[in-house]
């Protein structure tokens, strides 16, 4: 009995002395950005733009953060950082869209909470400052997920979201690019050449560009979102991946969040985004290993080029992409802001 009160009181003593907290573990927050896809090298930089690409990139992911370190939603964060890239000329999507064949930017966007797999998107709008805005304006103000074109812009009127002049969406390197691409597309209309063979000639970089954003909150939701130009010289109201909910973006809680940017026929046949997430769900796979095996394995085989961003309710990042390079940037509350550009390990 001595012997017992001996050991709790020096226990009570050393409690005392050296006090234990048991910390409550953190609840985990993250974003990741892209802003898009293709052959992307070092030797094509100056160094004053590489360093001002990495600056807005940076920018992007640290406010979309802030948003998620006050204790906002992982919806306000993907916006923020979004919206950041669509106002940059950049990147194609926004003010950097590129131009259609006949010469206009047809915008396409999407949005989804991985509470409830509510989602929303537009597609083919001319006039809207910033897509993502409406897409997720479709997801909490309509009963539909995907408006189009004229109507979605009248939805847009009434729900008071942001228009622009169509001059707004002019910059002289998309309008150097269109001007090549329909060069050679017009060879198709003279009949010299088959269309679709046409347009596989043409470089990488105007089949791609793209911005999204993946984010977890402190509540442990996961929202994904997207938004693009689509692809240079693009025709007949073509829609690409980034609109379409299980392509180019997908967000569920009990598996992941991604934001696709490459060639967008492909991510739609295959299905990308949701396949991923399945992988994750289904097979147990961590968000790197399907990552992996989707962008280097039937997306690659395919002939299908580009990335994701994708993240887990833990926290977990991974930016895979088959292209040589991927304009990318992550922070979380255990890493600190990494950007990237090119293909690290090389
Ligand atoms: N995926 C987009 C599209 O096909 C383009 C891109 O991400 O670069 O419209």
């Amino acid at each position: 009995m001595r012997r017992l009160l001996l050991t709790s009181s020096l226990l009570v003593a050393l409690s005392t002395a050296y006090p234990v907290f048991s910390a409550p573990a953190q609840s985990p927050i993250a974003i990741a950005i892209h802003g898009g896809a293709g052959t992307i090298e070092r030797a094509k930089f100056t160094p004053e733009q590489e360093l001002a690409y990495r600056q807005t990139l940076q920018s992007a992911v640290e406010q979309g953060y802030a948003v998620l370190e006050k204790g906002g939603e992982s919806l306000d964060a993907i916006t923020t950082a979004i919206k950041v890239l669509e106002n940059s000329p950049f990147f194609n999507a926004g003010k950097g869209a590129v131009y259609t064949y006949d010469g206009t930017h047809e915008l396409d966007a999407s949005i989804m909470d991985g509470r409830d797999r509510q989602a929303g998107a537009i597609s083919g709008v001319t006039l809207i400052k910033n897509p993502i805005e409406l897409a997720r304006a479709v997801m909490e103000k309509s009963v539909h997920v995907m408006l189009s074109g004229e109507g979605a812009q009248e939805f847009a009127k009434r729900e008071g979201v942001a228009f622009v002049n169509k001059d707004y969406f002019d910059t002289p390197h998309r309008y150097e690019a269109w001007q090549k691409a329909r060069k050679k597309l017009e060879q198709a209309e003279q009949g010299i050449k088959d269309y679709q063979a046409l347009h596989q000639q043409l470089p990488q970089q105007y089949k791609m560009g793209t911005v999204g954003a993946v984010a977890l909150d402190k509540q442990g939701n996961l929202a994904a979102g997207t938004s693009t130009g689509g692809m240079t010289a693009k025709r007949f109201g073509r829609i690409g991946d980034s609109p379409i909910i299980g392509a180019g973006t997908f967000a569920d809680n009990d598996s992941c969040a991604v934001s696709a940017t490459g060639h967008g026929e492909y991510f739609i046949r295959y299905n990308i985004a949701a396949d991923i997430c399945a992988r994750v769900q289904y097979q147990g796979k961590t968000v790197a290993q399907a990552g992996q095996d989707v962008i280097f394995g039937p997306m690659l085989e395919a002939g299908g080029t580009g990335g994701v961003i994708i993240l887990d309710a833990e926290g977990n990042i991974s930016m895979p992409f088959n292209t040589k390079g991927m304009y990318r940037a992550s922070k979380s509350n255990t890493q600190p802001t990494y950007v990237g550009i090119f293909d690290d390990k090389k």
